[in-house]
């Protein structure tokens, strides 16, 4: 099918591109989710604003701060040194996106504006306690993650806001981290995934960060297994519990690829992997 006709403007400034996103304007970054919804007649917007030629390509390490351009390519985010060193999770993470064809088409912030509740990055930026830059006519807020999610493909953006930036802070050099995800073939979709990562002082649990995809409308920070595991020494009894109780938040949808009750038990399953995975026995 071919998408429904639709004005094209190519945003050259950041500006033009938030003054464009008026009356059903849409944006287009890597089109990796855009495109085919488009094709689809899913979305038949007026007007598409390409805003992918935007100078906002980058990652940079400020201080204690990672920060990244909206418009980095995913694959270029993945590949960094300084996204591999710094924060090792976030660089794990993106591999799982998609193929590499894939990841070098797409952006991270199409991946975040997009907010499958699958999807890998909005998870893991998530557990990370990363702040969304957005910008509208109005000027730039700043979005935590926690408050950026609102349901399956929505977020805190209005229609006519632009996401230009993410800032992460550093997890400390000693933190591990662990994923585990399943999904039906190799870098599908997730049907459920689990990000950790985990800071111990000897073998007692100083900090740990638990997020999940795929298993409720938006993606979930485990609170509560965090706060099973927070201050114990790190074993199998914790372990269990933590898994447990990362279950128990979760708020899983039946559908095509599983049926909810199947998400949340794996959601055990693969909390306690990923926990292993971080620290091994
Ligand atoms: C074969 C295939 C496999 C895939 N596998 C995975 C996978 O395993 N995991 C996964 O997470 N994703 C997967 N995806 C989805 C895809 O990788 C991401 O959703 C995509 O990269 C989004 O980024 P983009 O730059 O391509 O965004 P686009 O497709 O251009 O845009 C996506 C949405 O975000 C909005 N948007 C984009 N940028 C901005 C911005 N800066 N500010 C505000 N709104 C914006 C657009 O308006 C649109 O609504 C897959 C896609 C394909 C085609």
């Amino acid at each position: 099918m071919k998408a429904a006709p639709f004005d094209y403007v190519r945003a050259s400034s950041v500006e033009m591109a938030v003054d464009a996103l008026r009356d059903g304007a849409v944006a287009l970054a890597g089109g990796q989710s855009l495109i085919p919804l488009l094709n689809a007649r899913a979305r038949r917007p007026a007007v598409v604003v390409d805003v992918s030629r935007l100078p906002l390509a980058g990652v940079e390490q400020v201080g204690s701060t990672l920060v990244l351009g909206a418009m980095t390519r995913l694959r270029a985010a993945e590949t960094s040194p300084v996204v591999r060193r710094a924060v090792p999770l976030l660089a794990e993470a993106l591999t799982h996106v998609g193929h590499v064809s894939v990841r070098n088409r797409g952006t991270v912030g199409g991946s975040v504006a997009h907010a499958d509740p699958a999807a890998e990055l909005p998870a893991v930026l998530l557990a990370l306690d990363a702040v969304f830059s957005v910008r509208g006519r109005g000027g730039t807020r700043e979005v935590d993650a926690r408050d950026f999610f609102r349901g399956p493909h929505r977020t805190a953006l209005a229609a006519d806001e632009l996401l230009t930036g993410i800032r992460v802070p550093l997890p400390p050099a000693t933190a591990r981290c662990g994923i585990a995800e399943l999904s039906r073939r190799p870098h599908d979709l997730a049907i459920t995934a689990v990000f950790t990562s985990v800071v111990l002082t000897g073998r007692v649990v100083t900090d740990v960060r638990i997020a999940v995809a795929g298993a409720a409308p938006v993606p979930l920070r485990a609170h509560a297994a965090e706060h099973v595991l927070r201050g114990e020494v790190f074993g199998p009894d914790v372990l269990a519990a933590a898994a447990e109780a990362a279950a128990d938040a979760t708020d899983p949808i039946d559908d095509v690829h599983a049926p909810a009750a199947y998400r949340r038990d794996m959601t055990a399953v693969l909390t306690r992997r990923a926990l292993r995975q971080a620290v091994p026995a």
